[in-house]
């Protein structure tokens, strides 16, 4: 047997995807311009402005780019565009793609997307384990990927893929 591989984890059934850095620096670069859809806040509370990019929650004092980002792309019905955050200096973007983010366990709602682009289901984070939820959602073979959103706000904040 290959002993080179580690042993999946119960964790590895998915692959969480974060705003790739291109993105990221795009928006740092056009409030840099002062782009007037891109707004740079300082954050006053501890859990209001997550990063998309490091997915971890940005610390009051720091500065946070707030801009539009279409997380399902034009053409489609269920095409949406809506605001998200990133820190406004360089961070490092989450690399543990296998673990579902330690900041974000609670209010998520994960809606399932299948190849076009529709969404065919959804559920809410709600006493249950996100990992839970996000086997589930994959259990259906049209599911392609799932979209973890804000609750409260609706804002999209990871992607999940099958691994
Ligand atoms: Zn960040």
């Amino acid at each position: 047997m290959n002993t080179s591989i580690p042993k999946p984890s119960a964790s590895s059934a998915f692959r969480i995807v974060p705003l790739p850095t291109e993105v990221a620096e795009e928006a740092r670069n056009a409030a840099k311009f002062h782009a007037k859809d891109h707004a740079v806040i300082t954050v006053d509370s501890p859990d209001g402005y997550p990063c998309r990019h490091c997915l971890r929650w940005a610390k009051p004092g720091e500065h946070v780019i707030l801009f539009p980002y279409a997380s399902v792309p034009r053409g489609h019905p269920y095409s949406e565009t809506g605001p998200i955050f990133v820190h406004a200096e360089p961070c490092e973007r989450y690399d543990i793609t296998g673990e579902y983010p330690a900041d974000f366990r609670n209010g998520r709602v994960f809606r399932a997307y299948d190849a076009d682009y529709n969404m065919i289901d959804a559920e809410v984070a709600d006493g249950v384990e996100p990992e839970e939820i996000i086997e589930k959602l994959f259990q259906n073979p049209r599911v392609r990927f799932v979209d973890a959103r804000s609750v409260a706000r609706g804002c999209f904040t990871f992607r999940i893929l099958r691994a």
